[in-house]
């Protein structure tokens, strides 16, 4: 038994973000073993977070009873721009990580080589591999959370682009004049559909003395607001936060339409956060706009989807990158 076992290749997928870094050991067939989580502590100097990603991968295959000598390689999924060939974090405003070089200092800690890319495009290879049975050509992932990020798989490989920045679908502009983005630009995806959006528009609206139920459930302040509670409230029938919630997906549909029209992939899924909380009130939604402002030649027979993956496909994503580089 051990001997097979001995035999067998692991992969370690990472999932690093802002808050908590997330590890999944894999088989060859992306099965996952056993998954470890810790937090990140994105205020301390980037060794020390470095340490704290080693110790969960370290963890992770503790749980699943292997030895760090059976894993062949780690992935990571890493916020912000990457230059994946030398494994280097180029610019991650929420970690303030400029220049790291992510990947040396990971395998000097871990002696297994180590990959890094953007956690967007990780988490589309991940979907792409695991929950794409039909294997299509073109795809594009696009995720709703704190921000919004995108993934484009052109033939089968990862596309990005001519500086390794493609697939910011979060800031292209849909709104001229529009809310101000973090990028410093008006009117991006991001500013108008994030969950950071939402809730701003929320407040805004509680501020201008709307009513929502939210403000019993959470007080004025609506504190710890969280996109499950986003749900809740429109299953009470909360006029406020259905019609933020409706003006969203429009958003995401115009978007996918924008997307579909130049590329024409033939899946594009939506995932993260906000998807995950609210993709029954919002898909059909998004369908319906991306119909509408998509020109038909582009958008006949391109299946639009929410990804069932949920959390997990970042770290499905990294194994699926250890294992795409380990061949
Ligand atoms: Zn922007």
């Amino acid at each position: 038994m051990a001997e097979t076992a001995a035999k067998q290749d692991f992969y370690a997928g990472v999932d690093l973000g802002g808050t908590k870094i997330l590890t999944g050991i894999f088989d060859a067939n992306l099965n996952c073993l056993g998954r470890a989580k810790v937090s990140t502590k994105a205020e301390r100097e980037p060794d020390e977070v470095i340490g704290r990603i080693a110790r969960c991968v370290r963890d992770a295959v503790d749980e699943c009873d292997l030895d760090m000598k059976q894993i062949k390689a780690v992935g990571i999924g890493a916020p912000g721009t990457v230059d994946a060939e030398a494994g280097r974090i180029i610019f991650a405003p929420n970690l303030r990580w400029e220049g790291i070089p992510l990947k040396k200092s990971l395998e000097k800690q871990l002696a297994v080589p180590v990959h890094v890319e953007n956690d967007c495009n990780a988490a589309i290879l991940g979907i792409y591999e695991a929950e794409l049975a039909s294997k299509p050509r073109h795809v594009v992932g696009i995720f709703l959370g704190t921000g919004i990020g995108g993934g484009i798989i052109l033939d089968g490989k990862l596309f990005s682009g001519f500086t390794g920045t493609a697939g910011e679908i979060g800031h292209m502009v849909i709104v001229v004049g529009g809310p101000k983005c973090g990028c410093g630009s008006r009117g991006c995806f991001e500013a108008l559909a994030s969950r950071t959006a939402i809730f701003r528009r929320l407040s805004e609206a509680v501020a201008d003395g709307k009513k929502t139920i939210l403000t019993e459930m959470l007080g004025p302040d609506l504190k710890d607001l969280r996109s499950g509670d986003l749900r809740k409230a429109i299953k009470k029938g909360d006029k406020l936060v259905e019609q933020i919630i409706e003006e969203a997906a429009e958003y995401t549909g115009i978007a996918v339409a924008n997307i579909v029209n130049i590329l024409n992939p033939e899946v594009v899924v939506l995932g993260g956060g906000v998807i995950d909380a609210l993709g029954d009130e919002m898909m059909s939604i998004i369908l319906e706009t991306a119909q509408d402002y998509g020109i038909n030649d582009a958008t006949q027979g391109v299946s639009i989807v929410a990804s069932k993956r949920g959390d997990d496909a970042g770290i499905v994503g990294g194994a699926v990158l250890a294992r795409r580089l380990s061949k």
